[in-house]
């Protein structure tokens, strides 16, 4: 399946500018150490299977797929993506499409730009970012994206996947009744919030910016 258009939907729905060439690559591989549980399509560590299948760590993430921002490339687990399929009763296509739309929201919050022109301001410290601060993004995105195209069907499978991940997949539910302006400006307040921190004042409160449900 091709992303291409995917890119610049997002980025648009993100207020960034985006030209890049990200490749989305396919791998059947199973990240090491990591398997899914054939009964609730929750992703289990490995390494803990003695103990019953554990839930893996919070800090592990983006199994069924992953972004790699110094290689700038996205990569998609096939053989990860249908045994959660399977698992939740979801439709492969749609699951994937899911797990790109995350991906990519990735690499747009991360490479896409303030649209001043020829701004160039990017997320630059985005690989050292907060996990749960790009998790986030990656999720409202797509989330935003399958509501404002009207892709119903894939809307329905990203929120069922969602009720079986861990908590930092989960964190924007509280604020899917907020405008894509409202995130957006979340957005830009996140990338801006190391700035701030360099030249010692506080982040400008996110709650006077938006009132939140
Ligand atoms: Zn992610």
């Amino acid at each position: 399946m091709s992303y291409v258009s995917l890119f610049g939907e997002i980025a648009e729905l993100a207020g960034l500018h985006f030209t890049g060439d990200i490749p989305v690559e396919y791998s059947d591989e199973v990240r090491q150490g990591f398997l899914v549980a054939v009964d609730t399509g929750v992703l289990f560590d490995k390494r803990r299977e003695e103990e019953l299948f554990q839930p893996v760590d919070k800090s592990v993430t983006d199994l069924l797929g992953d972004y790699f921002p110094e290689e700038r490339k996205v990569i998609i687990y096939t053989k990860v993506c249908e045994s959660t399929a399977n698992s939740l009763g979801l439709r492969y296509d749609h699951l994937e499409y899911v797990v790109a739309a995350h991906e990519i929201s990735h690499a747009i919050t991360h490479l896409g730009e303030e649209r001043f022109p020829g701004s160039g301001i990017i997320w630059d410290w985005y690989p050292y970012a907060d996990l749960w601060d790009k998790e986030l993004f990656a999720q409202l995105y797509p989330f935003l994206h399958f509501g404002h195209y009207g892709k119903r069907e894939v809307l329905d499978v990203f929120q069922k996947l969602s009720a079986n991940q861990l908590p930092i997949y989960n964190s924007w539910k509280p604020y899917r009744h907020i405008s894509v302006r409202e995130v957006n400006e979340l957005l830009s307040l996140t990338r801006l919030r190391r700035f701030c921190a360099w030249i010692n004042l506080d982040p400008p409160a996110v709650e006077e910016k938006i009132a939140l449900p």
